[in-house]
């Protein structure tokens, strides 16, 4: 089911009970607030498919405890210290990548402070840089998909979506060598069957809890306040180390924040992870 359709739907259906009471087909007592209702019905659909959070379509994950991990420990984190880890981890989290020179950047800082991060890649963007996606992977990062082409999933079709996911999955294993496991939908955007996609390919939806809309032309300070601001444990931070479609911004007031953040972000006793090294951490101290 389409979101955009039952939205339509109801805000159709909202015009002709407007039309019937203004005809006398039906009281105005009653057509007035019929109305009104489905055009709330009609926003509430469309809010639950773009607003980030909430679970309302299908599992959606926000903060980290909803992440769902399975399999056994790989045995690097066990006991006392997984779940002192567990209780006070932090995701960074960079979508719309890889762009030149920002993530390489980024890569440095990430290297120098040593944590690893999660990015959310647009994997057309990666096959023209694949190097870069190399060098995430082999340095410890999580990738994730973004998307091949970045557009909205609500107004694609259901062979669209799946065409987009399926070779946005074969593009990032081809280059990383590993099966990939977690997806970002283009703006959070995600209705059932938007959902349903996800689940045919077998990649667990990921949103965010944290989103100081880096993108909107704010300093790095403004950043930092905003992140610093809303973060607590169990977060999920979204940041952006690309600017998708066009690939024109700068996205250096996002890297100069991170250092800063991750220094604050320690200091305040959090643990900075990807999403494999949490999934890593709940099995760990699940023992
Ligand atoms: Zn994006």
């Amino acid at each position: 089911m389409r979101v955009l359709y039952l939205m339509g739907a109801f805000y159709l259906a909202a015009l002709v009970l407007l039309w019937a009471g203004r005809l006398g087909k039906l009281s105005r007592r009653t057509a007035l607030p019929a109305s009104v209702l489905c055009l709330l019905a009609g926003s509430g659909v469309l809010a639950a498919a773009t607003l980030p959070f909430g679970s309302g379509y299908g599992p959606t994950v926000t903060k980290l405890a909803d992440l769902p991990v399975t399999g056994p420990a790989a045995g690097r984190m066990q006991g006392d210290n997984a779940i002192s880890l567990r209780e006070n981890a932090v995701a960074l989290t960079f979508d719309d990548g890889p762009y030149p020179p920002y993530t390489e950047r980024l890569l440095d800082t990430l290297k120098e402070k040593q944590i690893h991060a999660t990015f959310f890649l647009v994997a057309s963007q990666a096959q023209r840089y694949p190097e870069l996606v190399q060098r995430m992977a082999a340095e410890g990062h999580t990738v994730g998909l973004h998307a091949f082409r970045h557009r909205d999933f609500l107004k694609l079709t259901a062979e669209e979506r799946q065409n987009d996911l399926a070779l946005g999955k074969k593009t990032l294993a081809a280059i990383t060598g590993k099966e990939l496991r977690y997806w970002r939908p283009p703006h959070g955007f995600r209705d059932p069957s938007v959902m349903q996609a996800a689940a045919e390919q077998n990649l667990t939806v990921v949103n965010w809890s944290v989103i100081p809309r880096d993108w909107t032309g704010i300093d790095k300070q403004e950043i930092y306040n905003r992140v610093m601001d809303k973060t607590e444990a169990g977060a999920i931070i979204l940041l952006h180390d690309g600017d998708s479609p066009f690939y024109r911004a700068s996205r250096q007031p996002t890297v100069d924040a991170v250092a800063p953040l991750i220094d604050s972000l320690r200091k305040k006793g959090y643990h900075l992870v990807s999403l494999d090294e949490y999934a890593e951490i709940i099995r760990g101290s699940e023992r």
